[in-house]
Formats: C-alpha cells, structure tokens, sequence
C-alpha cells in the first residue's frame, strides 16, 4: 500500500511538518515561491489563491509559518503542472508541491461529506471556491487571497470578524463540532493563541459538546495542546480547557489541583491550580524575571513541565499539625507527569526531560546547602537551565514573591558553569579503576568513578595522575565499600 495515496489528516500534517522541517534548513523565502506556484496554476488556466491560515495571518500584520494554496485544477492537473509533488492526500485534492527548497500544500477545491466517525470526511466532492470556504472551520480561517490583484475573497465573513476578533465557526456550530470534534479544541486554541473572543454560540456549543474531544486519536489532540501550551496565553487556554468541560476528559489529573488546598502562610495565590497557572505565565514573562538566563523560548518540554510541577500535591496532600504538607509530591508528580504525557503519544526524549525538571524541582534550598562538588555535579546536568527557569517562574508563581534563593543559585551557577564546562569529562576510565584495584566489573567501579568526579569538581584532583594516587592510597578504604 501507498501510504502517500491514504487520506489521513494526521498523516498529511506529519508528512508535510517533516518534510517542511527538512527543507526549510535552505530557506528560500516562501511567499515569493508559493506566487510562483499561484502564477503557474493561472497560466494553465485554473484558479489559485492562498488559503486559510496564512490569509488570516497576513490580515492580522503576522508572518504566516506557511503559505497553503487552494485551486480549480484537479489533483492530475496539480501533477502535470508543478514539476515536483508528493501525493500526499490525492484522493481528497491534496498534493505537496516541493519547490526552491520549500514544501507548499496544494489543494483542489473541494467540499467534504459525510463525517460518520466524527474525525474525518467519508467522502469529498471537487467544487469551486465558494463551497471550499464553507467547510472550513472558523469563518477566520475561511478566507482566500488573490495575490494577482490584491484581493480578499471572503465567502463566510470572516474580515468582520478578523476586526472584532471573534472566533466564530462557519455554519452551524453544532454541526460542524459533530462532523470533527478536534475543532472543540482548535476553537480554544486559536481563540488564546490570537488574543480573540468566542462567538457566543461557538462558545455554547464548544461548552455542550466538550464530552466529545474523548473521541478523537490522542496524537490530533496532542499537535493541539502543544500549540496551545507554547503559544501566547497558555494560563487563560487551560483555564477555558477547564471551564469549558474539556481538560476532564484529556487530562483528569490536572482537575484535581482546582481546589487542592496550599499552606496558606507560603502561597497566598490561591489554590495548586491557580499557582500552577500563574508559574506557567511567569514561565514565558521574561520581563518580570529581572534576570533571565537568557532571552529563549521556553521548550516544550519546560512548558509541560511547569504546567505540570506541582501534579504530585493532590496525592501526596496531608495535614501535619499546623500546616498542610505534601511530602515526595516532586516525586510522585514527575511520574503522573510521564503517565500524562506517555498517554499523549509525547516524544520520549521530551518526557524524559519533563520527568527530570518535576522530580528535581524543590532543589533550590539543597542545592545551595551542598558540597562544592555535589553541587558542580548538578550544575553540569544537560537540564540544569531549564531546572533554573522552572524554579524561577515557581518563585514568581507564589504569593508572596521571593525570588532571594534562587538569585542565590543562579549567581553561583554563573560565576562557575564556564569553567566547570572547561574540565575535562573524567579523569580515569572504568579499566583504569579495575587494572590499579584489580577488580572485576560491577557497580563499586561506577561509583568510584563518582566519587572521582566529585573530587575533581570540588577541585580536589586536577590530574590523572593525582586521581590514580588518591585511588591507590584509598585502595583500601573502596575495597571495603565494595564488600558491604
Ligand atoms: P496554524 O498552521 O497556525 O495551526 P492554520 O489555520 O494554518 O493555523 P492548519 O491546521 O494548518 O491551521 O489548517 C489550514 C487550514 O485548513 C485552516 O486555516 C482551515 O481553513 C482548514 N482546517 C484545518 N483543520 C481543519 C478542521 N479540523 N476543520 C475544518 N477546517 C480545517
Ligand atoms: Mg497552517
């Protein structure tokens, strides 16, 4: 089977995110080569526009990440005209067209029918671009450009309400959620990623539909929340998640932080949820940090961890004499996280680093109580900024703010990361560990390794030659370790 030939939604977004990826390393400016395609669909006759996102974009003065081009040519025609294409939906009108080093999808005109599983179409139909604009989503994203004349076709009113910046599905509401419930979520998400408003009857039905969402593949719901989660509101999209009947039925777990009680004298914020939220906008508020590490986006796996830091506090949630505590909760908290996120179908190298920031996240005050080498030893983790970042929007997610500490660690950090980064990476192997105390391979051989590198880090031993002495005047001493 062609995989090419089969129409998922799923599958033409991974196939175009990958290749785009790929191409998108040689950077040739998209926009002239998307008119270049535009003009050469004309010259044979069709129509051609841009179409949906990158309209919207253009309209609200934003530099659209694609540039996607709907016309009257037939998927055959879209073969015979453009000179390199991928088939990567042809059945349903959709060719990748690759071209100066970019990837541009291209699609025929058409309107969809039938949604009996209430993901995808059963069946499409070629039409013209009228019909194309009504199964669109949100009248938003419903608009065509006509670079040859400057002009905006708008078919669903979507320029009034790029003006009054309302999130507004075309059509019926209801209906449209029933054909595809993913666009319950997409609502949310464009609604916070462009600072919009809902239509009231998008929200309405968005809010009396949310139970639907359970129905659709754990990956679409994934590619949405990762746009949400690193997108510009991420605190106020997770509050409509909830609000709005969603986040039960995605993400249970993070329901059960509204109203999770915290020691009032330490977080006069509210609530684990609302401390939750407000560390993952203090995340993104670089501003009001005063000393960022280092003006960066936030990565993915970051974000998810902050979102996520404090999950562990609804089970490990105890009061113990005058003030509630919850013991281990970074811990426990770090696995819920990877149970959430594994369900999600996140990469494992992202989940990896998720698990880490969360179970190290309440390391500010031993961090800074530590020996030398100890310490050095966490500040060469490859997580250890991000940990930073974390514990930073955690300071300014709590009321009252008290960023002391963490200024406190991050001075050290940076008065020692350049030179700790210098040293070399270990001064003995593991065989010259085994050859001088004569010992078989097993765990004593890598824990004398560490304690090595502690001593190198705590500038103890410089050489090899001094780790090799200092192995031989405690020879016996380790070998004594290895017997218990
Ligand atoms: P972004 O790329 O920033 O996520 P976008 O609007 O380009 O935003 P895409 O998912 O790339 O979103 O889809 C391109 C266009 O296809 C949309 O603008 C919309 O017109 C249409 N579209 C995408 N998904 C759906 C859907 N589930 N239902 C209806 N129309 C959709
Ligand atoms: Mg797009």
């Amino acid at each position: 089977m062609n995989i090419f030939y089969t129409y998922h939604p799923l599958r033409i977004n991974f196939l175009s995110v990958w290749i785009c990826d790929i191409l998108n390393q040689f950077k040739i400016p998209m926009k002239s080569t998307s008119l270049e395609i535009i003009a050469q669909l004309k010259e044979h006759g069709h129509q051609a526009y841009w179409a949906g996102g990158c309209v919207r974009d253009m309209l609200l003065g934003i530099e659209p990440k694609d540039f996607d081009i709907v016309t009257s040519a037939l998927p055959n025609q879209i073969e015979d005209i453009l000179e390199h294409t991928i088939p990567i939906g042809k059945e349903f009108g959709v060719i990748l067209s690759i071209k100066d080093g970019n990837s541009f999808e291209v699609a025929t005109f058409r309107s969809d029918s039938g949604y009996s599983d209430g993901r995808r179409p059963d069946a499409v139909l070629f039409t013209d671009a009228k019909e194309d604009a009504q199964r669109r989503d949100f009248t938003i994203n419903g608009l065509f450009y006509d670079p040859t004349n400057d002009q905006v076709l708008d078919f669903v009113d979507g320029k009034k309400d790029l003006r009054d910046r309302l999130v507004r599905f075309i059509g019926d509401p209801e209906t449209r959620i029933k054909e595809d419930h993913l666009r319950i979520l997409r609502a949310v998400r464009f609604k916070n990623n462009y600072d919009f408003q809902y239509h009231p009857d998008t929200y309405l039905a968005v809010k009396n539909n949310a139970e639907l969402i359970k129905k659709i593949s754990t990956e679409r719901i994934r590619d949405e929340l990762n746009k949400m989660i690193t997108g510009n509101n991420p605190a106020q999209a997770f509050e409509e998640l909830y609000e709005l009947g969603i986040l039960e039925h995605i993400i249970p777990e993070l329901t059960q932080l509204k109203g999770l009680a915290q020691p009032l004298q330490y977080h006069k914020e509210g609530d684990v949820w609302d401390h939750s939220l407000r560390t993952l906008t203090a995340l993104n508020d670089e501003e009001a940090s005063g000393d960022p590490l280092s003006p960066y986006a936030p990565s993915l796996a970051l974000t998810w961890a902050t979102l996520l830091h404090d999950i562990g506090k609804h089970e490990t949630f105890q009061q113990d004499g005058e003030r509630i505590r919850y013991d281990g909760h970074a811990e426990k908290g770090a696995d819920t996280a990877k149970k959430i996120l594994k369900r999600l179908n996140l990469p494992t190298h992202i989940i990896d680093r998720v698990h880490w920031l969360i179970s190290h996240h309440m390391m500010i005050v031993p961090l800074l109580e530590m020996p030398d080498g100890r310490r050095r030893h966490w500040f060469l983790q490859p997580g250890f900024e991000e940990l930073l970042e974390l514990c930073r929007s955690d300071s300014m997610g709590t009321l009252p703010k008290d960023l002391t500490l963490y200024h406190k660690l991050l001075k050290r950090y940076r008065s020692e990361i350049a030179k700790l980064k210098l040293l070399p990476k270990q001064l003995l192997t593991g065989d010259d560990i085994m050859a001088t105390l004569n010992i078989k391979p097993g765990p004593i051989v890598g824990d004398i390794m560490n304690k090595i590198r502690e001593l190198q880090l705590d500038e103890q031993l410089t050489t090899k030659e001094e780790a090799l002495n200092w192995l031989t005047e405690n020879q016996e001493n380790l070998l004594r370790l290895k017997e218990k």
